[in-house]
């Protein structure tokens, strides 16, 4: 029996890729961009397909479907996570290829945009089928990946576990330890202080910033963070830690709700290691993640995947600020719906980019064989958000921009500019 090539497969409804094009086009307009410039900015520089072996704990043999897109690297060397999920698709990877090209732009870490993916659903593998299908990507990806070259991370289904084999794997055909091939690693093979909450600290300052501007105080502020992961079991934490009242919570199976706040620190010491809740918080109700993004609190921060708020739901989101952890939560017709609400949405490319910070701070150490200390790495990781943050409000506020399309203005500008600078070659 064959299986059809996902590669070929028509994009997902609604397709990430088609809304990324679309808030390119709306920065590329402001800008003034020629058909020659935007053009090279939305096609990626080089798309990688592998279809690869990996045997199973029963002997059979399973073959898998892994992508790698490499948007832009006119500011430095490609970035971007792996993602194990099965929604993969190679359009899913070309947006969050494109969408890392700008955010590393708009934090000014000196890297450009690429993502990976595999088709998979990791909770259905054994530890060691996990390791036999990482080791096998990262060597499919060989060829193209380096330190100086393309520099993988943990995204959706993968973590600091999955990144310590890739870089051992790498290591190993190399003939030497190989630290800065992949951020996001354990500390104790060369990973950074810091870095597994990264993204999720990086939320807490975005959140910050605009409730400060809206004269917001987090104080009793009700939160609702959909995703129990890495990313959304950290915002939701430090938030709460910041005096916010979480009243929702999810992981793909569904949420729980409670208007009083839930304790999302025991919540969050019993999730397991790929954000799965474990027990029920005591007196919360059951509610679905369709349910949560309608949740009545005052700040909702998506994140687990793309495509969440729709033009089918936005005009029922309650809160009056949609901070984007995840890539891609929103539809560009949902963003207008929630804009023409008096809503304000702070973008993924800034609200999210607190992990590739981090990742550039941990790449730094590993190529200087030269470790921070956890304070270090918070209190630059603020500097570089709330900097980040402001010129991106200043833009917003001087142009009269919405928040995302003055992000992407600053962080396409950028890359406008080095690919200028650069010139084309020969
Ligand atoms: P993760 O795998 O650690 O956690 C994902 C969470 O989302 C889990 O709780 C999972 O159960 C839940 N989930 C999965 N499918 C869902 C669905 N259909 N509906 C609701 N919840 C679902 O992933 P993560 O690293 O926390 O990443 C989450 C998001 O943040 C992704 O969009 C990712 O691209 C983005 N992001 C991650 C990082 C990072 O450093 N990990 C950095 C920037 C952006």
């Amino acid at each position: 029996m064959t299986s059809p090539d996902p590669a070929l497969a028509p994009p997902a409804e609604p397709s990430p890729y088609a809304s990324a094009l679309e808030q390119l086009d709306a920065a590329a307009d402001i800008l003034g961009l020629d058909d020659g410039m935007r053009e090279t900015l939305r096609r990626p520089r080089r798309e990688f397909t592998a279809h690869f072996p990996v045997e199973m704990d029963d002997g059979s043999v399973r073959t898998f479907s892994g992508y790698r897109v490499q948007h832009n690297d006119a500011r430095g060397p490609y970035k971007g996570g792996i993602r194990y999920a099965t929604g993969v698709s190679l359009d899913e990877v070309r947006a969050l290829a494109m969408w890392m090209t700008w955010k590393c732009a708009i934090v000014n870490v000196p890297f450009g945009g690429a993502k990976g993916g595999v088709l998979v659903d990791p909770d259905r593998l054994s530890d060691c089928e996990l390791e036999n299908l990482s080791r096998r990507f990262i060597s499919e990806l060989e060829p193209i990946i380096g330190p100086d070259r393309d520099i993988p991370a943990p995204d959706m289904g993968t973590n600091a576990r999955v990144m310590a084999w890739m870089m051992d794997t790498y290591s190993m055909g190399h003939g030497h330890t190989v630290p800065a091939i992949v951020t996001g690693k354990p500390v104790e093979v060369g990973g950074s202080q810091g870095r597994y909450e990264a993204t999720g600290r990086g939320v807490l300052f975005a959140t910050e910033e605009i409730a400060r501007r809206r004269g917001d105080a987090l104080e009793g502020l009700r939160v609702a963070v959909q995703g129990f992961g890495q990313v959304g079991s950290v915002a939701a934490r430090l938030l709460s830690e910041a005096g916010a009242r979480i009243v929702a919570v999810s992981d793909a199976g569904g949420g729980y709700h409670d208007s009083h706040g839930l304790d999302v620190a025991a919540l969050a010491a019993r999730a397991s290691e790929r954000g799965r809740i474990q027990d029920p918080p005591p007196g919360a109700d059951r509610i679905s993640n369709a349910e949560l993004i309608e949740i009545d609190c005052d700040y909702l921060i998506p994140a687990a995947i793309e495509s969440v708020i729709l033009d089918s739901n936005a005009e029922r989101v309650r809160a009056d600020v949609i901070v984007e952890a995840a890539n891609g939560p929103t539809t560009p017709e949902a963003e207008r719906i929630l804009l023409e609400r008096g809503r304000v949405l702070v973008p993924d490319v800034l609200a999210n980019a607190g992990g590739v910070t981090v990742s550039y701070m941990e790449w730094v150490q590993d190529l200087q064989s030269f470790f921070w200390e956890e304070d270090q790495v918070n209190r630059r990781l603020s500097r570089i958000m709330r900097k980040a943050f402001a010129e991106v409000w200043e833009r917003a506020e001087t142009r009269g921009l919405s928040l995302r399309d003055a992000a992407n203005v600053v962080g396409v500008d950028r890359v406008v500019r080095a690919i200028e600078l650069r010139g084309i070659f020969p």
